[in-house]
Order: C-alpha cells, then structure tokens, then sequence
C-alpha cells in the first residue's frame, strides 16, 4: 500500500504550478493596463476550465431534473448528482453520503442547523459558544435563535493583534450549560488555523455538540471529519474552486436522522396528505425543491481538480506565500498587521497608517491588484480590535511569488502617494 504521505511528497516533487496557473482563464487578461493579480481568493476563488466545461457540457447534454424522471437526461443528471454526493463524502472522509446535504453555501448551511437541530434542542437558559472571530453568517443565525428560544451567546476571546484564540479561558466557558459550540476552522480576517481537533474532542467530554466553519479550510487543506470529531461541518462551493449557489452540510447521520425538516416542498416527502405528510430521511429530508443541479455536478469536478492538485500541497503553497507577505510587508514602516506571526493559513490583514484600508484597495485596483477591505463580515472582531476595517490579501495555488512582490511594490507605491 502507498501511504499519503509517499504519494503527496511524489506529487510535490512534479507540481508544475505555473501550468496549474494556466488552467484558469480569468486569471489571463489586463485590469486598469496592467496584469491581473488576484488576492481576494478568501472571498472567492477562480474556476479552473474543468469545472467551466463542466457547467457547459451538463446544461449543452445531460439537463434535466433530477430524481424524478423515468427518461435517459433526468436518469443522467440524477446519476451524476448522486455521485457528486458520494464524491463529496470521500473528500471529508464522511462515513456515508447520507451525511452529504447540498445548500446555497455556508450561510445556508449554519441557517438550516440553527432552525432545524437548534429549534429542536436549544431550549431557554442554554448557552451557545462561539467565538470573537466568527464570520456574520456563524453570529447571526445564533442570535435570531437565542431571541427565539430565550438562549445565550458566550464567546471566546481573541488576543488582540495576534488573532488567537484565548483558550485559558476555555474552561470558564465551556460548561455544560453550552449546547452548541460553533466556530470557524481558518479565520478569514485574521488567517488563524484554530485546532479543531482538540477543541471537538473537550467538547466532547462534556456532551457538547460542535460546528466547524470550514469556508476557508475546505478547498485549503485536507479535512477528515472522522478524525477532526467534529459534529456538524459546514463550507462552500465558490471559494473552492466551483461555482456559487452551492455548498455542503455535513452531519453525523443519527444527529441528521433526528432533526426536523428545514424547508417543506417537493422531493423532501414520503406522503402527503392535505393536513399531514411524512418525510424522507436525511439527505433528502433537507434537499426540499428542484437543487442547484449544474452546481453540485460541477462541485465534483472541482473536488476532483483539488485532489489532484493535493491539498496539502495546496496548503503549502499558501502559507508560503502568506508567510513571505506578511513578512514582506513587516519590514515597511508604519503597517499594522493582523493574526498569528507564524502557522497561518494563505491570507494576511493589514492597515497603514493614515491610509484607510477601502484607498489601499481602491488605488490597488488601479494597478491591476485586486485586495480586499472592510469588515470582512466580522465587524464585532474590527470593534474588539478598535479598528473599522483592514486590507487583505488571500492567496491561493494559482498565485505566485512574483505576484506578493507586485503586492509589497503597490503597497509601496500606495505609502508614498499618501504620504503614509
Ligand atoms: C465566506 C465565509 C462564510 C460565508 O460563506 P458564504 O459562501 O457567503 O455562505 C462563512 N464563514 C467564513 C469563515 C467565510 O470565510
């Protein structure tokens, strides 16, 4: 047998990673006359043309609706979406596909368990535990829960600068009031890789159920939920390299088996009777109405393109990359920087001072680079740290060092035209 580690070590000696590069063709063209650099990949990533071909080629043969046809296309595009489900089973090791719920992305996802698993098993005086760098979309179902059913939001605390987890804390608040302990996998401000792992396993002592954010770590490194022990596990499709509109929940299939319908309609029912019906089973219980069909076959192309590309090597790659960045950008006068110094995942925030983060983007725009500043959809964490905003960049296996020099020469630029 070949170990994993023999064949990504194999895999990592022959990336070429500037044919990788080439297989994405937005990445070829000129913005404002000059070369395209896109570091924005935390809020969305390019498509390679697999996965673009792989759109056409469903709606231009195979499209009809799934699931229900008893003729060759909807027997096809069943087929097809079905083994998108087993492929994603495989790509975060799930014990079987039932656990394998299609949504619109992570949002959706954290929706659907807040009304469905949290309708049923939060009750008032429960507490839920999140933490300081949580994304919008792993704060405010969790809210709109805890007016519904009269439970708390505690959350851990962030260091500071640095964007750690402050985990001496973890034992005050981790009691077994908690219920849900929901928290992201990588921040997308702050680029912090929190240990999932150990976290899921004190969970788990106290018979608290856990939540994994993983919209920055799926399509970043390889994820067992198996090994990470974590109960739900939630990310999206666009920032892995396949389209938008579609995204995963996975669920341990006897916590999936005893939760309620999230939408009622079509496909999700066994019977139904004019004042009661009966439901399928998880996935289908959950996968109420026509899907995003073209998008989970497509997400299968991409999980295919990743795995071939290995995520560890991914992984690598754009800690490297975020690594040479941040260190790039330490050594100019007057930056900020945000999150850890070392072990970070492929992104670094950061502001210059008297310069506000939406210039730096705006005049980064100018020259063909493509940042990102705001909030980042974590405005609670921008008021802990005092700030309204930041500037990122956030790499993924398609970009190249040259392009972080392009980057720090920019940011140059910027300093001088703002006298900064
Ligand atoms: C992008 C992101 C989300 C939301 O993902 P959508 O695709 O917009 O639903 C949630 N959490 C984190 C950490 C993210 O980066």
């Amino acid at each position: 047998m070949i170990s994993e580690t023999t064949i990504s070590t194999q895999q990592k000696k022959m990336i070429d990673w500037a044919k990788l590069r080439a297989d994405f063709p937005i990445l070829d063209q000129q913005v404002h006359g000059h070369p395209l650099v896109y570091l924005d990949n935390a809020a969305s990533s390019q498509k390679p043309r697999a996965v673009i071909d792989c759109l056409s080629n469903y709606y231009e043969k195979d499209n009809a609706n799934v699931h229900r046809g008893i003729h060759e296309l909807s027997n096809r595009a069943t087929a097809a979406f079905e083994a998108s489900r087993q492929r994603v089973a495989t790509f975060i090791n799930a014990k079987t596909q039932d656990e394998i719920i299609f949504t619109r992305g992570t949002t959706e996802g954290i929706n659907l368990i807040a009304a469905s698993w949290g309708s049923k098993n939060i009750k008032a005086g429960d507490k839920i535990l999140l933490t300081e760098m949580e994304h919008h979309s792993n704060i405010v179902p969790w809210q709109l829960l805890a007016e519904k059913t009269g439970a708390k939001l505690v959350y851990i605390p962030v260091t500071g600068d640095e964007g750690l987890l402050d985990l001496s804390k973890l034992d005050q608040l981790l009691t077994p009031e908690v219920k849900l302990f929901a928290f992201t996998h990588i921040s997308n401000t702050l680029g912090t890789l929190n240990p999932v792992a150990e976290l899921c396993e004190r969970a788990r002592k106290l018979g608290v159920t856990t939540l994994v954010d993983a919209a920055q770590s799926a399509g970043h490194l390889p994820l067992d939920v198996q090994s990470l022990g974590c109960d739900f596990l939630v990310f999206s499709g666009h920032k892995i390299c396949g389209p938008t509109g579609i995204g995963v929940l996975w669920g341990r299939q006897e916590i999936l088996d005893n939760m309620p319908p999230y939408h009622g309609g079509g496909e999700m029912i066994v019977t139904v009777d004019f004042f009661k019906s009966t439901f399928k089973k998880a996935p289908h219980r959950f996968e109420a109405g026509t899907p995003d069909i073209s998008g989970v076959i497509a997400l299968h192309a991409a999980l295919d393109y990743l795995d071939a590309v290995g995520r560890e090597n991914i992984f690598k790659h754009d800690q490297e990359l975020a690594t040479y960045c941040y260190d790039q950008l330490a050594q100019l006068k007057n930056v900020r920087l945000f999150g850890p110094k070392t072990g970070r995942a492929g992104l670094v925030s950061f502001l210059l001072e008297d310069v506000h983060a939406h210039d730096v983007v705006t005049v980064a725009d100018q020259r063909g680079v493509a940042l990102r500043g705001g909030h980042h959809c974590n405005q609670p964490l921008m008021k802990k740290l005092g700030i309204a905003s930041t500037a990122r960049a956030s790499f993924y296996f398609y970009n190249t060092r040259a392009e972080v020099d392009r980057f720090i020469e920019v940011t140059r630029e910027i300093q001088k035209f703002f006298g900064a």
